[in-house]
């Protein structure tokens, strides 16, 4: 079955077209990072419109890169929500539309199921049930999923998200927006072992307590204490590192307290911050101090590719959805809805 996914929740436009029987067959996406960096975030209403100029020519490209003629696409998949009212709009209408046209089946999905499974698309996918590390922008969680719509929530940020914690500390230290490539760049600057190496030492928020919780508000103003004090230019990478050692450090320790609550042994993690690779480092670190007793500890990422928004996820959240539907969603309907605000326990088990 040949899906196409249609991503437009925030500030990209992602298209793909996802082959269920051999995968991932073309993606285009675009990203408005460029056209929002001088508001210093994402202008909603500049974001709309912008999806509305991109959607037709990236769907084109996408059909001609896959060699496909817009017929053969079997279903159609959106992101439904959460996100921008006016940016899931446009999706929407476009799949919608497309999906009337050409008579096949139209299916809204869940922005953050499309990361939570996109560790699926990699080469060496995890099986359920896993415990899951969501890092994205907007969201901080920690899930225990034991299937395809069957989400536990063990833990969440209390406020900033960790992408967020990235992003203001990288504003604080003059970075381009998004912050964490950026700011992750700068500490890579940083060699901790230069003799005259400026000390950093940032909190680690909640990360001895019990539960299962994040909050990153705090780090933030304690780099911004830092930058009050005056920090010599020659300073900005060593703070730069600290701020990527302290929110990794957090979610390393999370994420392995919450291996040992739940007795699993399998980690995915997803996001835009799956793809920092100091995160990344770290876990793979872990691997190698999990104690025998438990089991071989699984670690799993997303493509690098698809660890921000994109197309494909979408695609894929969609087709496995729609493989797990009966009757399958009719298409000859022309009506939709979005859903802005969309907690992801709300989705029913598949
Ligand atoms: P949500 O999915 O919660 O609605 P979003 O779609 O905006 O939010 P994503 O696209 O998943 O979020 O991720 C974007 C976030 O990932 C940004 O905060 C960005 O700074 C962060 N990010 C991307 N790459 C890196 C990296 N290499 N290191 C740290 N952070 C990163
Ligand atoms: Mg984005
Ligand atoms: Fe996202």
């Amino acid at each position: 079955m040949l899906v196409l996914g249609i991503e437009t929740s925030c500030d990209e436009t992602g298209i793909a077209l996802y082959d269920t029987d051999h995968g991932l067959l073309a993606q285009a996406l675009h990203s408005q990072v460029a056209m929002h960096n001088r508001y210093g975030g994402v202008v909603p209403e500049l974001a709309s419109r912008d999806h509305i100029e991109r959607i037709v020519p990236l769907l084109e490209q996408v059909m001609a890169e896959a060699g496909r003629p817009l017929d053969s696409i079997d279903a159609i998949a959106y992101t439904q929500g959460p996100g921008l009212a006016g940016a899931l709009l446009t999706g929407a209408a476009v799949a919608t539309a497309l999906a009337f046209s050409l008579n096949r089946p139209v299916i809204g999905v869940h922005h953050l199921e499309g990361h939570l499974l996109s560790p699926l698309l990699s080469d060496d996918p995890p099986a359920f049930p896993f415990v899951a590390l969501l890092v994205s922008g907007g969201h901080t969680q920690l899930l225990q999923v034991d299937g395809l719509g069957q989400y536990t929530l063990l833990g969440e940020t209390v406020d900033d998200a960790a992408g967020e914690a990235f992003d203001k500390s990288a504003k604080l230290l003059e970075l381009d927006y998004p912050g964490g490539p950026a700011l992750s760049a700068l500490a890579a600057q940083a060699n901790p072992d230069q003799p005259d190496a400026p000390v950093f030492s940032l909190p680690r928020p909640k990360l001895k307590s019990p539960d299962l919780d994040f909050s990153f508000s705090g780090l933030k103003t304690a780099v911004l204490t830092q930058v009050k004090k005056g920090l010599p230019t020659e300073h900005r990478p060593w703070l730069a590192r600290e701020v990527e050692e302290a929110i990794t450090d957090v979610l390393v320790g999370k994420s392995l307290k919450a291996l040992e609550q739940t007795g699993l042994n399998r980690l995915v993690i997803s996001g835009g911050v799956s793809a920092n690779h100091r995160l990344r480092a770290k876990l793979t670190d872990a691997v190698k101090r999990w104690p025998k007793r438990r089991g071989p500890l699984q670690i799993h990422f997303p493509p690098l590719a698809l660890c921000t928004d994109n197309g494909a996820m979408i695609a894929y959240a969609g087709a496995r959805r729609l493989a797990a539907a009966s009757p399958l969603p009719a298409g000859e309907a022309l009506h939709f809805d979005v859903r802005p605000r969309w907690p992801l326990e709300e989705l029913p088990a598949a």
